[in-house]
C-alpha cells in the first residue's frame, strides 16, 4: 500500500463501501477499501456486541443525540449490516427516481445474490404467531417479512442484532470477501479524518491508523461511511453544508407479559404490517430485546426486570422528520417532533391493541424510548451530493445511507446495495 495510488479509494465496508468494493473490483479496478473498524472473529453474544456497537467506552450504553435518542450503529468491518434482522424490503423507489435513480435491475441483482425471500413459516415462533392471529383478527395485516437469511442454517437464537454467529444471514462481508478475490485491498482499524482536495478535485485522504497518521492518494474518493460518519469527513473536507437533515427511522418497542409466550426461537422482526406506511408513516413488526441489558437501555430497571421467557413485543419504526443535525466532532442532535411522537404514539396504540388480543397480562404493556438505527440525510442528494452522487469537490462521491433524501422508515440496506452498484457502472465506465 505504501505509497501506491488507487483508481478508487472507497471509506467505510458497510452496505455501500462493500458492494461498491466488489463491483469495481469486478470491473478491474484498483481499489482500496478503509475501514475504521476490525474484522471481528467473532459475533452472536452481548459481549461480543459490545466490542463493536458504537458505545460509550466507560459506561458501555450506547451512543445517544443530545435529546437521549439512542443511536445504534456498529463499527467494525461489514458495518451495521452485521447486526442487522436480515429484513429486504426495497424503500424510497419514487422518491430516488425524482432524482433519476432508476433501481429496479440492480434491486433485482442484489435481492438475486443475496437470496432474498419472504421468511419462512418454519422459522417463526409460537409468539409470532400468536401476534399474527391477534392482528388478523383485528383486522390488521402480519405478513412474512422479506429476508435474506438461509432458512437452512438459521439456528432460530433470536439474536440476529448480536452479529449472527450461523453465518445464515447476508453481510456486507460477503460481498468484502468477493471483493479480496477479485484483488480488492483492505486496511483496517484506520480512520479517515478528512479527504485531501487539491484545485477543487479530490486527490485522497487522511486518517490515523495503528502506527499514527497516513495519508493515501487516489483519483476518486467514494465516503460510505454511513449517515452518522460521513458527514463528518465531509465537513472536515470542507462540505460545511453536510450534517444537517438527519433522520434515523425513529422507533419504540411495546412489551406485554405473556403466560409463557416469547420472541426468543426465530428471526427478528419475522412479520411486517406495512398498511400504515404510507398514511400514518410507521411500520410494525414483532420485536423483543432479548438480552436484558439492552432492555435496560432502552426502558430503565424496568426492562431489565421484564420476564424474557414470558415477553411479547413489537416494534413501530417511523418515517421521522430529518431535523437532526451531526457535529464536525462526530456529536449529534435529533430532536423527537410533535409529529413524531406522533407516529411513533399512533403505531404504538396499535401495537398495544395487538398485543392485547394476542393476550399479554392487564397492565404489563410497556413502550420504550425512541432509538434509531437508521441514520441517512446527512449528504442528501439534491443537497450535499448531485445525481451522480458527487459532492461539489470533483471525484469525490458520496455513497451511503447519508445521500437518501428523506426518511425510508423502512429497512434501508437493499436500496443502498442497489444505488453502490449502480454508482460503480457509472465510475467504472
Ligand atoms: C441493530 C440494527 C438492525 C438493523 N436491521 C436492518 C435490517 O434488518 N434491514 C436493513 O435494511 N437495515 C437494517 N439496519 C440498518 C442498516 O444496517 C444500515 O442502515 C446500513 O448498514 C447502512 O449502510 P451504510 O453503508 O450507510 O453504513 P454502514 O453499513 O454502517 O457502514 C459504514 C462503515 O463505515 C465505517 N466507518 C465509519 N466512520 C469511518 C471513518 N471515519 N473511517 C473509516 N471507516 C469508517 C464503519 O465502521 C462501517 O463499517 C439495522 C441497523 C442496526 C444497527
Amino acid at each position: 500500500m505504501d505509497g501506491r495510488k488507487y483508481d478508487f479509494l472507497v471509506v467505510g465496508s458497510g452496505a455501500g463501501g462493500a458492494t461498491l468494493a466488489r463491483e469495481l473490483g469486478k470491473r478491474g479496478k484498483e481499489v482500496l477499501v478503509v475501514e475504521r473498524g476490525k474484522r471481528e472473529k467473532k459475533l452472536g453474544t452481548f459481549k461480543d456486541a459490545l466490542g463493536y456497537f458504537d458505545v460509550n467506552r466507560l459506561t458501555k450504553t450506547p451512543v445517544k443525540s443530545k435529546e437521549g435518542v439512542i443511536l445504534w450503529r456498529t463499527l467494525m468491518a461489514g458495518g451495521s449490516t452485521v447486526v442487522s434482522c436480515g429484513n429486504a424490503t426495497p424503500c424510497l423507489q419514487d422518491e430516488l427516481a425524482d432524482f433519476g435513480f432508476t433501481l429496479g435491475k440492480e434491486l433485482a441483482e442484489a435481492k438475486s445474490e443475496m437470496k432474498v425471500s419472504p421468511i419462512a413459516r418454519g422459522l417463526l415462533s409460537e409468539g409470532s404467531e400468536r401476534i399474527m392471529r391477534a392482528a388478523e383478527a383485528l383486522g390488521y395485516e402480519m405478513e412474512p417479512m422479506p429476508k435474506f437469511i438461509d432458512p437452512a442454517r438459521c439456528k432460530k437464537c433470536g439474536n440476529c442484532v448480536l452479529g449472527c454467529p450461523h453465518g445464515a444471514k447476508w453481510t456486507a462481508l460477503d460481498y468484502l470477501a468477493e471483493a479480496e478475490q477479485e484483488g480488492v485491498e483492505i486496511l483496517y482499524g484506520t480512520s479517515i479524518q478528512r479527504v485531501l482536495v487539491k484545485n477543487g478535485k479530490a486527490r485522497g485522504v487522511m486518517g490515523v491508523g495503528p502506527r499514527g497518521q497516513v495519508e493515501i492518494l487516489s483519483d476518486t474518493v467514494i465516503l460510505c461511511a454511513g449517515g452518522l460518519g460521513t458527514p463528518v469527513i465531509l465537513q472536515h473536507s470542507g462540505i460545511e453544508e453536510a450534517g444537517k437533515g438527519l433522520f434515523v427511522d425513529l422507533f419504540v418497542n411495546t412489551y406485554g407479559v405473556t403466560e409463557g409466550l416469547n420472541l426468543m426461537r426465530e428471526p427478528a422482526t419475522a412479520l411486517v404490517n406495512h398498511e400504515f406506511s404510507e398514511s400514518r408513516g410507521f411500520i410494525l413488526s414483532p420485536y423483543v430485546n432479548i438480552p436484558r441489558m439492552v432492555r435496560f437501555m432502552e426502558i430503565g430497571p424496568r426492562g431489565f426486570t421484564l420476564p424474557t421467557r414470558r415477553l411479547l413485543g413489537i416494534m413501530t419504526k417511523s418515517k421521522d422528520e430529518p431535523v437532526g443535525q451531526v457535529y464536525p466532532d462526530g456529536t449529534v442532535s435529533k430532536p423527537v417532533t410533535k409529529g413524531d411522537w406522533e407516529r411513533l404514539r399512533g403505531g404504538s396504540t396499535i401495537a398495544r391493541e395487538i398485543l392485547d388480543r394476542a393476550g399479554v397480562e392487564d397492565g404489563s404493556i410497556t413502550v420504550s424510548r425512541p432509538q434509531g438505527c437508521h441514520p441517512g440525510g446527512t449528504a442528501a442528494v439534491g443537497r450535499v451530493v448531485d445525481e451522480n452522487l458527487q459532492t461539489r469537490v470533483d471525484n469525490l462521491f458520496v455513497c451511503d445511507g447519508s445521500v437518501f433524501p428523506t426518511s425510508p422508515g423502512m429497512p434501508p440496506i437493499l436500496t443502498i446495495v442497489a444505488l453502490a452498484k449502480r454508482l460503480a457502472k457509472t465510475l467504472a465506465s
